[in-house]
């Protein structure tokens, strides 16, 4: 089984070094919600069309059918919206919390409606920059389509972290690779042919992509 810190390298000479996801955290706990269920493109085309991400304290004082109507492409508006104000809120509170162990500031996260590990993580890490690996539906295509097996998401962390530091743009940096290599190689219908991945990967060598 290919090492977390041998894939995280193949990777980063594929693509080079990726971009942050945004540098206003409060656009990523925005957009990480907007992200559920929806392509990232769509969350783009929605962000975009506000001009800006409304600052916390601007939601926090909009109505509620207000912000619905503002991300409404990205579809689950109302319960989205509800999301959004709950974490602005949490934002306002926990923005500056440097002291505060992540564990419990994931647990605060997760206690949030419409809050599930992935957003978490997401939020902990792109905006707090905090070391939590986001484990989603294309970590776990990649990985186990490399031959790289694991029972459950935590099993895919202790798998990351025993190959890399604890480092939060190592992290961050990681994560985004994997994504763009999701979305442009090793898709529903993977593209081993043209994959950087495909000598070390067991579906790749299996498709005799060398
Ligand atoms: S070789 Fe194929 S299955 Fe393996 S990572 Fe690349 S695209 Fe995905």
């Amino acid at each position: 089984m290919i090492s977390s810190d041998k894939l995280y390298a193949m990777l980063l000479e594929e693509y080079g070094t990726p971009p942050w996801w945004s540098d206003d955290p409060f656009t990523v706990v925005f957009q990480s919600v907007l992200v559920q269920n929806t392509s990232w493109r769509n969350v783009v085309k929605t962000t975009e069309a506000m001009g800006a991400v409304p600052a916390p304290e601007e939601i926090i004082a909009m109505d509620l059918e207000a912000l619905e109507d503002l991300i409404r492409p990205c579809g689950f508006f109302h319960s989205k919206a509800m999301t959004i104000k709950s974490l602005a809120a949490w934002w306002e509170k926990h923005e500056n919390s440097d002291s505060v162990p992540s564990i419990k500031l994931r647990s605060s996260l997760l206690s949030i409606r419409g809050v599930g590990e992935e957003t978490a993580d997401v939020i902990l890490l792109y905006a707090l920059h905090r070391p939590a690996f986001v484990v989603d539906a294309y970590t776990r295509r990649l990985l186990s389509r490399i031959g790289c097996s694991f029972r459950s998401d935590n099993d895919i962390r202790g798998y990351i972290n025993k190959g890399l530091p604890l480092d939060a743009l190592v992290y961050g940096q990681f994560h985004w690779l994997v994504l763009q290599h999701c979305i442009a190689i090793c898709r529903k219908k993977a593209e081993c042919s043209s994959c950087c991945l495909c000598s070390v990967c067991g579906t790749g060598l299996k498709s005799m992509c060398l």
